[in-house]
């Protein structure tokens, strides 16, 4: 088995077609004037324009209009007149029409690819899609014609540029591999919009696998199941035949508005651990991040991110969401989330120890790169900060004198930044009996029944003996909720859920009763759970 991203949900069986990028050498080109060279140029680009309209087109009906906007923005950037006057000026310079187009398109590709921003970065792969497309045309090649590969096709590459995969006819396409690319990469995009399960990043793969040979890709873990069994094409057939049932009934919740039957309005949030994972929450139909949880970019690796690097994580998340509400949680470590780095010292009881606020209010420079990072990201969208493990007002109170000591720190400098509210996670007994305190300093709540549920029940989740007590309908547990609810409703601010109770189709009638505004569950339960709800009074 072969293991990458699962970047594209569903099941895919079928045979390998390995599609070879085809060889752009034009040292054999010999310069004849540079007249003529620009008139080959400006042809290449005037069928360039019409080959991508059409592809443009096509793609509009196979994944959307937002995803043909990727082509056609490739024409802009084309139609550049600077970019055409640099050419030109090449071939004055005595080079080729191939090589002037290139050297233009290096000079731009290095440009993007530099850049820190992710997104930016993302326009390098387009940049250099739209050079092997002019070149392929002024050498007169013929591109791999991907449209007409037979139906059971899996088809395995590089990377799927956007022009490679505007030709995929989805009712012949099975899945897609490639070598390189991540969730957020073009190809994921599409494919998901097409709903083409995708493994992507699976090394080495235009070499393991050979053309013809059976496989099954697994788009939700990633994996390409390699010669696989007659048992393991009968399970993962009925698994694709599931999900795909499953995804049909679900499906007409996607774009519906989250309303209660007696008309109550909801949202239903998708949380995050990833940067990456928002296009999940998006792909899934979620109307914001409910819980973004910020240590995972403090994980695997052997320092702290800078605040450079978390400005990036978080403002690609408030990018991808595009202006819709993003809750950063700050820095939940202790407990279970060890971070060998940061030198936590080792206690007696470590749930109940110097973990989540208390870490942070006590390490102040990791708190406040943080927070400054948080800061300066939400200029790109509508992001708010939550504060984890709350138990007095003491702690929302020095939190949110940290954030306005960064904030003014920000200003000095003279960066871009913008204040915002902050919220506090209800997730200990002391949160939720003193809610009505916490409200009268926070913007808004939301409830963590994982943690509430244990620390209520005064039950360790990992130990087998006790798990049966481990139950978020418990009298004490459903009692927090309430509570915490009704003094958010009292001081107006709004209170959501993050914990998994939030996508408990039993428990969901139960808090929608309560007044409960926002559920954050994960990705994949965001349709079920406004199911729920919307069949709910
Ligand atoms: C919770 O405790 O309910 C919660 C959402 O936080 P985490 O699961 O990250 O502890
Ligand atoms: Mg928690």
């Amino acid at each position: 088995m072969l293991k990458g991203i699962g970047a594209s949900q569903g099941f895919g069986i079928g045979k390998a077609i390995i599609i070879e990028d085809v060889k752009l050498d034009y040292s054999a080109v010999k310069y004849s004037d540079a007249e003529s060279e620009k008139a080959r140029l400006s042809k290449a680009v005037e069928d360039f324009i019409s080959e991508t309209k059409h592809m443009a087109d096509e793609l509009k009906l196979t994944a959307g209009e937002k995803e043909a906007e990727i082509l056609e923005g490739h024409i802009t950037m084309l139609g550049d007149p600077f970019m055409l006057s640099q050419m030109n000026d090449s071939i004055d310079a005595g080079n080729v029409a191939e090589a002037a187009a290139d050297s233009v398109f290096q000079m731009f590709y290095d440009m993007f690819a530099s850049v820190e921003d992710e997104l930016m970065r993302q326009r390098a792969s387009d940049v250099k899609d739209i050079r092997d497309t002019l070149l392929r045309i002024l050498l007169g090649l013929k591109s791999v014609d991907i449209s007409a590969v037979p139906k059971g096709s899996i088809l395995i590459a590089k990377d799927f540029t956007p022009s490679m995969t505007s030709q995929i006819k989805k009712e012949n396409v099975s899945a897609i591999i490639t070598e390189i690319g991540g969730v957020t990469s073009h190809s994921a995009i599409l494919a998901r919009a097409m709903g083409i399960p995708a493994a992507l990043s699976v090394l080495n793969s235009t070499e393991i696998i050979s053309d013809g040979d059976l496989l099954i890709v697994d788009g939700f873990k990633g994996e390409v199941i390699t010669e696989p069994t007659g048992d393991q094409i009968k399970e993962y057939t009925l698994k694709q035949e599931a999900y795909l049932k499953e995804k049909e009934s679900l499906n007409v919740y996607f774009n519906k508005p989250t309303i209660t039957k007696s008309g109550l309005v909801k949202k239903v949030y998708g949380n995050i651990g990833k940067a990456e994972d928002a296009q999940n929450v998006v792909q899934n139909g979620g109307e914001g991040i409910g819980l973004f949880r910020t240590e995972f970019l403090f994980m695997d690796r052997d320092r702290a991110p800078t605040e450079q690097e978390q400005f990036e994580a978080y403002s690609t998340v408030a990018k991808t969401m595009d202006e819709k509400e993003v809750i950063i949680r700050t820095l939940d470590i202790g407990g279970d989330k060890n971070i060998p780095y940061l030198d936590i010292e080792k206690e007696e009881n470590p749930f109940l120890g110097h973990r989540a606020i208390r870490y942070c209010l006590d390490n102040k420079e990791l708190f406040k790169t943080q927070l400054r990072a948080i800061l300066r990201a939400a200029v790109f969208g509508d992001i708010k900060i939550m504060i984890p493990l709350v138990t007095t007002v003491d702690e929302i109170k020095k939190a949110k004198a940290l954030i306005k000591e960064c904030a003014d720190e920000l200003e000095n400098e003279g960066l871009s930044y913008k204040l915002v509210p902050v919220g506090v996670m209800i997730e200990t007994p002391s949160a939720a009996i003193i809610s009505d305190l916490l409200a009268k300093e926070a913007a808004f709540f939301s409830i963590g029944t994982n943690d509430l549920t244990g620390y209520t029940m005064a039950v360790d989740r990992g130990n087998a003996k006790v798990s049966a007590l481990y139950d978020c309908f418990q009298p004490s547990v459903l009692r927090a909720i309430e509570m915490t609810i009704k003094n958010a409703k009292k001081e107006g601010i709004p209170v959501g859920m993050c914990g998994e109770a939030a996508a408990n189709t039993e428990l969901i009638p139960k808090l929608i009763e309560w007044g409960l505004d926002e559920f954050s569950v994960t990705p994949s339960s965001i349709l079920q759970t406004r199911k729920t709800i919307c069949e709910n009074e």
